[in-house]
């Protein structure tokens, strides 16, 4: 009976998953310059995060501090200070598309923009913004932007 399993344990190592083709990786690895954050999946309301513990386990420490502790990212950090790519930049947190590429421009440390795609960034009493869908900190609004808005967000 011996060479019964023998043969057995040779199916088993056929059958093994074996690494992905080395085409699928290479796919993963582009970047992508037409949506910036857009790796996170646009969510519907009823698919986000319902404890700051669950936001906790999708985001990164980084992206929990700033988007739910209302953190601010370190000025002249951000990967995309100098971007230049056309495109839309998504929330980190739920995927909703905030700022066209059209109105960023170079103001200070972080990447600026004098205004938002209409309905998903509200502005608050004190200047800070939030996205419309989860609620995440996204920065502040000043009054001290560029023509035609004169917002800086
Ligand atoms: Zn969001």
């Amino acid at each position: 009976m011996k060479w019964i399993r023998v043969a057995l344990a040779l199916v088993l190592a056929a059958c093994s998953p074996s690494s992905p083709p080395a085409r699928e990786v290479a796919m993963k690895e582009r970047p992508k310059v037409e949506c910036v954050g857009c790796d996170t999946p646009a969510l519907a309301p009823e698919a986000l995060p319902a404890s700051e513990a669950e936001w906790k386990k999708k985001l990164t420490p980084e992206q929990f501090y700033i988007l739910r502790q209302k953190g601010t990212e370190a000025s002249y950090t951000g990967k995309y200070l100098h971007h230049q790519g056309d495109g839309f930049y998504a929330c980190a947190g739920c995927g909703q598309k905030l700022y066209d590429s059209k109105t960023k421009y170079d103001s200070c440390g972080w990447p600026s923009f004098w205004d938002a795609i209409p309905g998903t960034v509200e502005r608050h009493r004190d200047m800070e913004a939030t996205c419309t869908r989860c609620g995440g900190h996204l920065g502040h609004i000043f009054d001290d932007g560029p023509p035609p808005t004169g917002k800086r967000h």
